[in-house]
């Protein structure tokens, strides 16, 4: 019996350590994509978060060598508002948002969060405040409960359920063999690129942190999954400074402010409105993907009617 048993327990670790490591893929990646170098200073105290106002203060940053991705860019989100970031490909948006995680430290300036300069607290308290909710989700080969409630461990079946039906993804779970005991991830059921960003916005309704980073997915989404998308991400962006990497212009009119980025700087500010009226960039930008949008539309038109 012996002989059986302590093979059978050794399986057992095993089994408990892949789940323990796929459970960390996460933040294994966020520890890959980071500075090895940043450790917290000896003493450092936890973050206060009064309302979650960020602050960038003439923020320089370079990966590597002196090629600067980041060339003295400052800007506030005040306490619950909205910032969208826009620009070209290679503009130095998401590098904006990992500095925010400090996953690396910057050449000069600061980075504030409620007067509180991210250097001179815990990695651990950063994180807890700040949701992300990213282009790509990793899902993990478990239940899609499993996949939501990572966002809490403790939460319960309804709150789960509840963070699901904010995220508007409820209705499909519930349309599954299993609902929410069906398997996802490679093994399980396959979920598409708007499916799994709708999992990774019920899990960081979960998390509830005051600040949210939303990377908006590239790629292209039908229109009725985009609106479903954006609702979800209104209603997990209320009442929290969020800021969100816009690739869609569309999802940006209604920020309260927008960043245009060009080549490591801020090249304009304001509100839609107004930097349609001022017609640069923006303008420039706005034009070209409307056109975009509609000759899609039109090739689509075009298509059904063959
Ligand atoms: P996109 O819209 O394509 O996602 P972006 O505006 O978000 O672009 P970033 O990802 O912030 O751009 O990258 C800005 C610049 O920094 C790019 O030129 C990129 O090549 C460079 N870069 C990004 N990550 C690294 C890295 N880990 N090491 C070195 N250079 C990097």
């Amino acid at each position: 019996m012996l002989q059986l048993y302590v093979p059978l327990n050794f399986l057992g670790f095993i089994y408990r350590e892949i789940k323990q490591a796929l459970l960390d893929i996460e933040s294994m990646f966020a520890v890959l994509a980071r500075d090895p170098e940043i450790k917290d200073k000896p003493g450092a105290p936890g973050l206060v978060v009064h309302g979650g106002t960020v602050r960038f203060e003439n923020v320089r940053f370079s990966y590597e060598g002196d090629r600067e991705i980041l060339k003295g860019v400052s800007f506030e989100v005040p306490a619950g508002r909205t910032l969208a970031i826009v620009g070209s490909s290679g503009a130095g948006k998401s590098t904006l948002s990992r500095l925010l995680f400090r996953f690396y430290d910057i050449s000069s300036g600061r980075i504030l969060i409620d007067g509180q300069d991210i250097r001179d607290v815990t990695q651990s308290s950063l994180r807890a405040a700040v949701g992300m909710v990213p282009q790509d989700t990793v899902l993990f080969n478990d239940t899609i409960a499993y996949n939501i409630r990572y966002g809490r461990q403790d939460a319960t079946d309804a709150e789960v359920e509840q963070a699901a039906r904010l995220a508007r993804i409820d209705d499909f779970i519930r349309s599954t063999p299993k609902g929410y005991r069906t398997e996802v991830g490679e093994r399980g059921l396959k979920l598409s690129g708007g499916e799994k960003q709708r999992v990774a916005i019920a899990r960081t309704l979960l998390k509830a942190p005051p600040i949210l980073v939303l990377d908006e997915a590239t790629s292209a989404l039908d229109s009725h999954t985009e609106r479903d998308i954006q609702d979800a991400l209104d209603t997990v962006s209320q009442g929290r400074t969020t800021l969100v990497i816009a690739h869609r212009l569309s999802t940006v009119v209604g920020a309260d402010e927008i960043l245009v980025m060009a080549d490591g700087r801020v090249a304009e500010r304001g509100s839609h409105a107004a930097l349609l009226a001022q017609g640069g960039l923006y303008a420039d930008l706005w034009h070209r993907q409307q056109e975009a949008e509609e000759a899609a539309l039109a090739a689509s038109d075009v298509e059904a009617t063959v």
